[in-house]
């Protein structure tokens, strides 16, 4: 079985689900980009987002209640989550990522980490749901695109912070998970100084 099946091989261990429904399953991602990561998926095959119709939104609809789920099962808070679906998805069986808004984890590892959950590179659940309503499709980004996005700037997804490079940015959101007030001053000499450096 290719890398790319892991997610297929994962869902099939009882230990590995954190909640689960006759039609859908949670479970924690093996590499999270946040301090909390969970993957939501459904138990019928279906590769990616490129193969949804109108006629899964009722699915997609199960696997956000069980987002919604996971969430208030792990004692968290919905608003400090983003969920959505990777405009490009690299492993097999749709999965609905649940990721905590700080950002702060060893697994986040590099640029393409960061723009993929922090640009249009990642599709908030509501928008491909409108999408797949209006469209009956999900459609691609073009290669230029998505090369643009991933080659965007590292802005942080709290302030507007934009960092040198990753280990600035991974320190600055740390900043931001141990203390919320202090962070605009913070931001603002930051910036002047990222803009000053060579
Ligand atoms: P995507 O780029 O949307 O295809 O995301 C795939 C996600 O699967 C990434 O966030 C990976 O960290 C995660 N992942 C890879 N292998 C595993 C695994 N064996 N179990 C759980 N999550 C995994
Ligand atoms: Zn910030």
């Amino acid at each position: 079985m290719s890398w790319s099946n892991a997610l297929v091989k994962e869902i099939l261990k009882p230990e590995s689900l954190i909640i689960s429904s006759e039609i859908a399953v949670v479970i924690a991602d093996k590499f999270p980009k946040a301090r909390h990561h969970y993957l939501v998926l459904p138990l019928a095959d279906i590769p990616s987002i490129f193969h949804l119709n109108r006629s899964h939104l009722p699915l997609l609809e199960e696997l956000h209640l069980l987002a919604r789920n996971v969430v208030e099962v792990k004692g968290l808070h919905w608003q400090d989550f983003n969920v959505g679906f990777h405009a490009e998805p690299s492993m097999q069986r749709l999965h609905l990522h649940v990721v905590s808004r700080d950002f702060v984890s060893p697994s986040l590892k590099n640029k393409k980490h960061w723009n993929s959950f922090n640009t249009e590179l990642f599709v908030p659940y509501t928008k491909l749901y409108s999408q797949l309503e209006k469209e009956n499709s999900i459609s691609r980004l073009s290669k230029s695109l998505k090369d643009e996005l991933l080659a965007k700037p590292l802005i942080c997804n709290q302030c507007e912070f934009v960092a040198k490079n990753l280990p600035t940015l991974k320190e600055h959101l740390v900043a931001h998970l141990q203390d919320p007030k202090s962070i605009r001053k913070r931001t603002t000499s930051e910036n002047k100084r990222t803009s000053s450096s060579p």
